[in-house]
């Protein structure tokens, strides 16, 4: 603490910034946090924090900090109270109900946003609005990876502990840069890779983590498919694999073998752009290794054919009998926002109800229909995408964001402008004016992270703590306080009036978070789930005995690879990725307002020296960067970390645009867009 005067409290809990869930201790000085300190001895962080954890709390006492609700009159937001703010979204959201129907309301729920308030948010949709339409940002990053990682192995989660990376003899880290994204994760690995581990990391970019590589396959965005599948068949033809385990515990080796024969290494470098001696070398790292484990991002998930991609992953875990095996390591999926992967557990998905539990399925309908005493939908709702196509069609009139800025980090932001544009009316909870609220009739000042109680899960699916260190300023509230002032002016009552009665409720309809509530959390720490009774520690390590899959047995999948939706071509000959920065946190609304914004002020775009002299493009020079979907500005900056053909930049500066550019073309299965592959043209000065 640099400042001598003592703190007056500190308070335990997790960081809100990425999925890693580090704790911290938040020391706060007449009411407002003086500093944040990693806390000694904590299970996930071990008493480590990165820059974003340590020194991103600022923001807290920002002048623009909402702090009081903005009604739109006369075309321009005005500050008012929170009972006419109330009153005014209740009585608009009934209109639009009683004219339209329950289908044309949409909630986007909030990976920043607790368990509980998640829970709240689509208990609301479901049972006071009456519809299924509630989704979260997990679409936008990990939807493949629940829906993949179910596939394969009948659970919607990483498979093992960050703490399982201690004992690993080879990583293969996929489509990830934790040095930037995960910090904490990041630092694991290479202590890792320093004491002796191998390291494999198929990535576009040379990352930190690639340039300490065995093996480093640079392989074109959009090739994961090819690449999992010839190194499937590298670990196959030069056999490589765990003949018991397949045998006992899986499904469709058959399949697979005879798929993957299509994918010698010659075939999968000419598709990846990688060397196939590297392929070959990869593959030989990972199925000689003991306890190899994987490690991936969202360079695997954000593409048009992200599950696949999930999939055919999973399947080299499988065919080295890596998962589900006592020693093993399994795959650990980065998840991005702090409570991406609660905001999923709790139900705020359009398909399933909390813990991944089917809206299609008539006895889980009717166990939450009785506790609710409110009929939950059959149908399943829409997905984030579908919610803005509805709206630009005139089939949803409300669209309802709870702390996400979507104009910002969505893809294809003049579609997204366009359909809240479109609706009758556009609520937003947020901490700051964001490019989306912009758009709002009703913007309601929300509660941060540091200010909420609750609970978060992080990437491996451990339930930590989350404690108001301060209080939030002026008339902002959490989004639990104000889903329950909405819910009662639209004459309900959603129950559970404190974040552990919601999380209690909750346990009690999903049997794999049966045994987890508040009151244990704060006597023994962090739990991960499944968690299926109070007297059970938590399933650290899944699928043990069996699969969660119907038959017990893990299903390998026989996917080809197949193209992304869109390629460079002669008009837009460069391929844009997409990414974050270590100093910076998605839209950047917190970061931004914090001393890590002298760190990086601004957002560049990354690009090789050979094409910046053929565009005759210098370092820090503006560059105009045009897609098929929109526009942006930047400035260049000429680096090898990008091959030549492919430029990346970041999303966290509402000024460089990045989604403004890339493309409406998603996941075939999930809806996840495709961030990681746009054809762009980049031209020398501004627009
Ligand atoms: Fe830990 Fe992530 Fe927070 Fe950094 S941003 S302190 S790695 S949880």
């Amino acid at each position: 603490l640099l400042d001598p005067r003592p703190t007056t409290s500190t308070t335990t809990t997790t960081c809100g910034y990425c999925g890693v869930g580090c704790t911290l201790d938040v020391h706060v000085r007449d009411g407002e946090v003086a500093a944040v300190t990693p806390t000694r001895g904590a299970p996930v962080n071990r008493g480590h924090a990165c820059v974003k954890g340590r020194f991103a709390h600022g923001f807290t006492r920002a002048e623009d900090r909402l702090t009081t609700p903005l009604v739109r009159r006369d075309g321009r937001l005005v500050p008012t109270t929170w009972d006419d703010a109330v009153r005014t979204v209740a009585h608009r959201l009934a209109a639009v109900r009683d004219r339209h129907g329950p289908d044309a309301i949409a909630m986007i729920s909030s990976a920043r946003a607790t368990n509980e308030e998640n829970y709240l948010a689509q208990k609301f949709v479901r049972t006071v609005i009456g519809t299924n339409n509630v989704d979260n940002c997990s679409r936008l990053c990990h939807a493949p990876s629940a829906t993949g990682l179910s596939a394969s192995f009948g659970l919607a989660g990483g498979t093992n502990p960050l703490d399982d990376l201690d004992h690993t003899d080879c990583v293969l880290l996929v489509g990830a840069n934790p040095t930037d994204a995960h910090p904490v994760v990041g630092a694991r690995i290479k202590q890792r890779v320093l004491a002796g581990a191998r390291l494999v990391v198929v990535d576009p970019r040379r990352t930190e983590l690639a340039a300490l590589a065995d093996v480093h396959l640079q392989a074109v965005p959009g090739s994961n498919v090819a690449v999992f599948n010839g190194l499937a068949h590298v670990l196959i033809t030069e056999d490589h694999l765990d003949h018991d385990f397949l045998d006992r515990r899986t499904t469709g080796f058959d399949a697979l073998a005879e798929l993957v024969r299509d994918y010698p290494p010659d075939t999968t470098a000419e598709i990846a752009g990688v060397r196939a001696a590297d392929l070959v070398a990869a593959a030989r790292l990972f199925g000689q290794a003991r306890h190899p484990a994987i490690v991936y991002g969202l360079g695997v998930t954000e593409h048009r054919h992200g599950t696949d991609g999930v999939r055919t992953l999973a399947n080299l875990a499988l065919l080295r009998g890596a998962v589900g095996t006592p020693g093993c390591c399994g795959i650990l999926p980065l998840r991005g926002q702090n409570n991406v992967q609660g905001a999923s557990d709790m139900g705020a998905l359009p398909d399933l109800l909390p813990g991944y539990q089917p809206v299609t399925d008539a006895a889980v309908r009717d166990r939450f229909s009785a506790a609710w005493g409110r009929p939950v939908p059959e149908r399943p709702g829409l997905r984030i995408p579908q919610m803005f196509d509805a709206a630009i069609a005139g089939e949803v009139r409300a669209i309802h964001v709870i702390g996400e800025n979507v104009v910002q980090s969505d893809p294809n932001a003049e579609h997204v402008r366009a359909a809240l544009r479109a609706c009758d009316l556009v609520v937003c909870h947020d901490v700051f004016p964001s490019r989306t609220a912009e758009h709002a009739d009703v913007v309601l000042p929300a509660a941060s992270f540091l200010e909420k109680d609750g609970t978060f899960v992080n990437f491996d699916r451990r339930f930590q703590r989350v404690r108001p260190a301060v209080s939030p300023p002026g008339g902002a509230a959490s989004d639990f306080a104000v889903l329950h002032r909405i819910a009662h002016a639209l004459g309900a009552d959603l129950g559970c009036p404190t974040p552990a009665d919601a999380l209690a409720e909750c346990a009690a309809l999903t049997p794999v978070f049966a045994g987890l509530s508040h009151q244990r959390l704060d006597a023994g720490g962090p739990l991960h789930w499944p968690c299926r009774a109070p007297d059970q520690p938590g399933e650290a390590v899944l699928h043990l005995d069996r699969f969660a899959t119907p038959d017990g047995r893990a299903a390998l999948a026989a996917l080809p690879h197949l193209p992304p939706g869109e390629q460079p071509d002669g008009e837009f000959p460069y391929l844009l990725i997409t990414g974050r920065r270590l100093e910076h946190h998605n839209t950047g609304s917190m970061t931004r307002r914090t001393p890590n914004a002298e760190l990086l002020p601004a957002e560049a775009l990354e690009i090789h020296p050979t094409d910046a002299a053929h565009l005759r493009v210098v370092d820090g020079a503006d560059v105009t960067v045009t897609s098929r979907w929109g526009r942006a500005a930047l400035t260049a900056h000429l680096t090898r970390d990008v091959v030549p053909g492919q430029v990346f930049a970041a999303f966290h500066f509402p000024g460089a645009t990045v989604n403004d550019l890339t493309s409406p073309h998603t996941d075939t299965a999930t809806g996840c867009p495709e961030y990681k592959v746009t054809a762009v043209q980049v031209r020398p000065g501004p627009p």
